[in-house]
């Protein structure tokens, strides 16, 4: 009986992987041409790099900027659709989106599953927490932090403080939340997120972020394993996209002088990152 049932579970999750597989076009780049449509996975709550314009009620941001170039270039329009990190390569891998670009790290450990393109923006994992509080990363041990599932945020504070309680949310607006409620001591993630979500507290004065990097987090965008012609497509797209300034351009929206952020652009995109 309990081999039976061993069998009929492995039957369904065939089914579920074979409808999960056949769902994904096998070739990315022609299926968006036929379609018109290019369907990315973004995030809708992180500014600069993907949240809700409150005029406009649409997704804007650093992120969605890359994808509106890409499918401009493909002559399709461009349907948006929310993930969270734990999400977005489920998503990507059972064909309910076609490229990621979603404030996504590339690493070796993600290569396995997916590809990523060049890296179109770099940054590096810091802290929120109350004013003067936390000095070193001596100061967070034995800690409650904050962070998001799926993340590498949540694997780098889970090495650098091994003392310190990791919570884990959907995305970082709640951690954020978390921490105005005094319910963790600090958020983690990437610099330009932390900033992002600063920029917009109401009582941001409360708050900071020490100058305490634990890791680099250079992200791509992420697309399918083996999809070849759209990878070489997006790649040759974003240098593009850097030799004519557009790349610049954009970082400059998002982050440039006239921002919250005033960031500088210590990075470019190119064929060997
Ligand atoms: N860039 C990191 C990552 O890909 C943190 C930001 C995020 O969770 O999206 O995991």
């Amino acid at each position: 009986m309990k081999k039976l049932v061993t069998m009929f579970m492995l039957a369904a999750l065939a089914a579920v992987s074979t409808k999960a597989l056949a769902a994904a076009p096998a070739d990315t780049l022609a299926e968006i041409k036929k379609k018109k449509v290019l369907v990315a996975g973004v995030k809708d709550s992180l500014p600069p790099f993907g949240y809700i314009d409150e005029k406009t009620r649409t997704i804007v941001g650093y992120d969605i900027d890359f994808v509106n170039a890409i499918a401009a270039r493909l002559g399709a329009r461009v349907e948006l659709k929310p993930v969270t990190s734990a999400s977005r390569m489920p998503q990507l891998q059972e064909g309910n989106i076609d490229i990621i670009a979603a404030t996504m790290t590339k690493n070796p450990e993600r290569a396995k599953q997916i590809d990523f393109s060049h890296t179109y923006f770099f940054t590096g994992q810091k802290f929120i927490t109350k004013k003067g509080t936390v000095k070193s990363l001596k100061d967070l041990e034995g800690k409650k932090i904050g962070t998001a599932k799926g993340s590498t945020s949540e694997q780098n504070v889970k090495k650098a403080i091994p003392s310190a309680t990791v919570l884990s949310f959907d995305d970082y607006p709640q951690a954020f939340l978390a921490l105005q409620q005094g319910k963790v001591q600090a958020v983690t993630t990437d610099e330009a997120i932390l900033a992002g979500i600063l920029s917009k507290a109401p009582n941001k004065e409360q708050f900071e972020i020490p100058s305490l990097q634990i890791s680099d987090e250079p992200y791509g965008l992420g697309m399918r394993k083996g999809d070849k012609n759209f990878v070489d497509f997006v790649n040759k797209t974003i240098l593009e996209m850097e030799k004519s300034g557009e790349a610049k351009k954009i970082f400059e929206k998002w982050f440039g002088p006239g921002t919250p952020f005033h960031l500088q652009r210590t990075f470019k995109i190119t064929a060997d990152k």
